[in-house]
């Protein structure tokens, strides 16, 4: 079948030769921005290793029972780590429980996996209990690590993993990737989410699963667009909007629509090569063009400062209203 994940040729290629030549090591570290294919690359990582009927060193069948346990993660060999919300923390429980499992003989597989998703989210402590395991890893045991970059995990952690990074793709590339895996999906659903999600070919197949998030993001970018033209009277009452503290986290989420949008209209103002730096919001092109006719880079480049200190004193804790009021007197 193939690793069957697009546009990590470099990555397959660390991976692959690992595998031919039988030196895999204990453990890896794929690092990237989240959606990027990391957790895929484990998961194929962890079929490859186990397979029943691998059709060379380097490669899995897909279709054994082990290889489809594998991919739906419910292998009694394979074990998941992680905080059940992201943005969680990890704690040093969830790594004890794991280095009991790992002390156990696999139950049928070569080798017992442990994937460990997000490691940014261990503690200190939880990073330093799973250092013992990383330095004298028991036998027939391979683990996989996630993180958002490699200094996102403590150096000590960071020493004992083989790190591989993982790349979003060119946008264009993922849109012919997608057209062609897409079965039936609109092309228009495809080309707006492939473009959302920056290169992200994981993010981008949420987005087509559910075109309605993909919707949703871009009818709040396309408000986003008309706020500029609101008075102060105007901007206050859309801030009391977010009065009540419980909208915290659904603020830092609009926020970070707005910051791609604001990209987009600093992209159009310095008139950047589309076919270099593409719009992430493709559907709002026009929309976007007109709104950013006659301003300058500059403009959009102290209003993106401004949307990241708004962001900033939200997760200090600030109120949502307050910090919100901050940033639109300053759009
Ligand atoms: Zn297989």
């Amino acid at each position: 079948m193939s690793f069957d994940v697009y546009g990590q040729d470099n990555a397959l290629s660390v991976l692959r030769g690992h595998l031919r030549r039988g030196e895999t090591r204990h453990a890896y570290l794929f690092h990237g921005a989240p959606g990027t294919g990391r957790r895929t690359l484990a998961l194929r990582m962890a079929m490859v290793l186990n397979c029943l009927n691998p059709p060379a060193p380097d490669d899995c069948c897909g279709s054994c029972r082990m290889c489809r346990q594998i991919a739906d993660m419910r292998h009694p060999d394979l074990t998941v780590v992680s905080t059940d919300t992201p943005g969680d923390i990890l704690k040093i429980d969830a790594i004890r429980d794991l280095q009991h499992t790992l002390t156990l003989t696999p139950y049928e597989a070569n080798y017992r996996i442990a994937i460990l998703l997000r490691f940014e989210e261990a503690n200190p402590a939880a990073q330093n209990a799973l250092l013992k395991t990383l330095e004298e890893p028991p036998e027939r045991v391979k683990l996989f690590l996630t993180a958002s970059a490699e200094s996102a995990v403590l150096p000590t952690v960071l020493s004992r993993c083989e790190p591989v990074r993982v790349r979003p793709m060119r946008v264009g590339a993922l849109m012919a990737a997608l057209g062609e895996a897409a079965d039936g999906a609109d092309p228009d659903v495809v080309r707006r989410a492939a473009h959302l999600s920056g290169g992200r070919v994981g993010f981008a197949r949420t987005l087509i699963a559910d075109s309605e998030r993909l919707e949703k993001y871009e009818a709040e970018a396309n408000d986003f667009l008309g706020l500029f033209a609101l008075n102060t009277r105007e901007r206050f009452a859309f801030a009391a909007a977010f009065r009540d503290t419980r909208r915290r986290s659904e603020l830092r989420a609009l926020f970070q629509v707005w910051e791609t949008a604001l990209r987009d209209l600093l992209l159009t103002a310095a008139e950047a090569d589309e076919r270099e730096v593409p719009l992430s919001f493709i559907a709002l092109r026009e929309r976007i063009r007109t709104a950013a006719a006659g301003k300058t880079p500059e403009f959009y480049r102290a209003r993106l400062e401004a949307l990241r200190r708004a962001a900033l004193n939200l997760n200090a804790n600030v109120s949502p209203q307050l910090a919100l009021e901050n940033f639109l007197l300053r759009l």
